[in-house]
């Protein structure tokens, strides 16, 4: 009896529509299987755009360590070098000392700065055309047409079983990779030595075991980024997607399928015309899709994937030359005059989308579409990241052209902090750095400012004791000297603790002051 009673109030309650977002059932597997992609080979102006980017970015990434630069006989004339033993940036006539790395993170915060504005007005133009990854992907892509074909003999060759040529096209394509992804990690340890001395020492076997070892920790990245991950680095590696849709905003460039001129979609527009139906520019041919070298369907919108290579407009472009249609249907736009384009071509949202409401009478586009005009590109959000980013290059300029290639440092001991000597005079003991930061010797000449009675040794100079001291320091190295100043009993009463080491190098009239006191017996520290 009971059993029937709970049937029947069972079949009162009512049962919800709904299902956890991550039932058993439904459950997807954190990581997609990769499907492989062929993206045919695509012509047109962003394409020939990326070759040119692609020259250029190889061009000055392979060559640069060759680069000379005369910087007397006591310097490298390397023109970039990262002196890792000398602990020197040299970047053609800029030399960087440790204590100034603040140059080189305020390149890095411009760097920073510059992607936020480049994404908020063009999108993602980094990922699109100069990022290495898409950069070498590019480059293992051509070696791979060259040696298997475009799209369609590549999807042959690797469904075809193995065979002698399919195994000699495969080989001669992972060597040619390989041979690359070497050059490429090559390259990279060239900018840490003297490239020319460095690449005999790695022929000969002759070089440090760490230029091997980045080399290899180099080509084997470059070799499975480049030729075996490809655009899976993008989409699950990469930070960067997820945060540049931070940076954009309604009136930022990206590549977009204009679907309000180009749905309802037909692969047979011409019958579907003449049975009356309405059709838009979409003649559904997938070459969009073929070229892409990520796999996707920009028609399905924005996504994470795309990178903005814009091959798809080159390719949706070519298609719409040969029907006599106005190139654009996918272009590059920005979602306020997509937005105003979709209200034109739905009635404002209220119908299905017409095609023909974007168009007048003579079937060309109507004057009430709307266009990309350069002057969105000058708004609130472009004029921060520009002026932020002018602002510190400015400042980093200006530190640059008037920083000092002179300097002292002073290090007062600290124990003892003074020694009474025999005669009453008190003596305190300092080591003094004196950094000559250009490439060629100098003598600087160190004196006392203040401290009056005070005389100076430096220990290991074969100067008279008095109140300066012509040092000379070799190129481009620190000097460190220990000094010994005393003071006569007599004038400790008068003396004011504090003083100041003045450097000058007299040739260049170049100076530096260091503040320094002077400790003695009873006298507040
Ligand atoms: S959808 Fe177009 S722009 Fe985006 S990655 Fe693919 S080809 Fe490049
Ligand atoms: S290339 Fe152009 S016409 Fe062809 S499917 Fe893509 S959007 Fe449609």
């Amino acid at each position: 009896m009971t059993l029937v009673t709970d049937t029947a109030a069972s079949e009162t309650i009512e049962r919800l529509d709904a299902e956890a977002v991550n039932s058993a059932r439904t459950r997807q597997p954190l990581y997609a299987p990769r499907k492989k992609i062929f993206p045919k080979r695509a012509t047109g102006q962003f394409r020939r755009f990326k070759w040119l980017i692609m020259l250029v970015t190889l061009g000055i990434y392979y060559l640069t360590p060759w680069l000379r630069w005369d910087r007397g006989p006591h310097a490298p004339d390397q023109a970039v070098l990262v002196d890792l033993a000398n602990r020197r940036f040299y970047f053609f006539f800029i030399e960087i000392w440790p204590q100034e790395f603040i140059y080189v993170a305020g390149l890095l915060v411009m760097a920073g700065v510059g992607l936020f504005l480049i994404t908020s007005t063009v999108g993602r133009a980094w990922c699109g055309y100069t990022c290495p990854q898409t950069v070498w992907v590019d480059l293992f892509l051509v070696v791979e047409r060259a040696i298997e074909g475009d799209r369609n003999a590549r999807i042959k060759l690797d469904g075809a079983p193995m065979s002698a040529p399919k195994l000699a096209k495969r080989f001669s394509k992972h060597l040619i990779w390989v041979v690359i992804a070497v050059a490429t990690g090559g390259a990279w340890v060239f900018y840490f030595a003297d490239a020319p001395t460095l690449l005999v020492d790695i022929v000969t076997g002759q070089a440090a075991p760490v230029a091997y070892m980045t080399i290899a920790t180099l080509t084997a990245t470059t070799y499975v980024f480049g030729g075996l991950m490809r655009e899976q680095v993008c989409t699950y590696m990469c930070p960067w997607p997820r945060i540049q849709a931070a940076m954009l905003d309604e009136n930022s460039l990206t590549v977009t399928y204009n679907d309000w001129r180009g749905e309802p979609r037909s692969r047979h527009a011409k019958k579907a015309a003449a049975e009356g139906k309405t059709v838009g520019d979409c003649v559904d041919c997938n070459a969009c899709v073929a070229v892409c070298p990520m796999g996707i369907d920009i028609r399905d919108g924005q996504q994470l994937e795309c990178i903005t290579c814009a091959l798809c407009i080159d390719a949706c472009d070519g298609v719409m030359d040969k029907l006599g249609r106005e190139r654009g249907l996918i272009s590059y736009a920005t979602l306020a005059d997509y937005n105003a384009n979709m209200a034109l071509a739905t009635a404002s949202g209220t119908d299905v989308i017409n095609p023909d409401r974007v168009r007048d009478a003579a079937g060309g586009l109507s004057d009430k579409v709307a266009h990309f005009r350069w002057q969105k590109i000058f708004r609130p959000r472009t004029f921060v990241y520009f002026g932020t980013w002018s602002l510190i290059g400015l400042v980093m300029l200006y530190a640059l052209l008037t920083r000092d290639r002179l300097e002292v440092n002073v290090l007062h001991d600290r124990n003892p902090q003074y020694v009474v000597l025999s005669d009453g005079s008190i003596r305190n003991g300092y080591t003094v750095k004196l950094l000559n930061m250009i490439p060629e010797p100098r003598v600087i000449f160190l004196s006392l400012d203040g401290l009056p009675g005070a005389t100076m040794q430096v220990v290991g100079l074969d100067q008279p004791e008095g109140r300066s001291a012509a040092i000379p320091v070799d190129p481009d190295r620190l000097r460190e000297v220990r000094i010994f100043i005393t003071l006569p009993a007599d004038r400790l009463n008068d003396a004011n603790a504090k003083f100041s080491f003045v450097v000058e190098d007299k040739a260049s009239f170049e100076s530096d002051i260091y503040r320094a006191s002077f400790n003695r017996p009873g006298a507040a520290r």
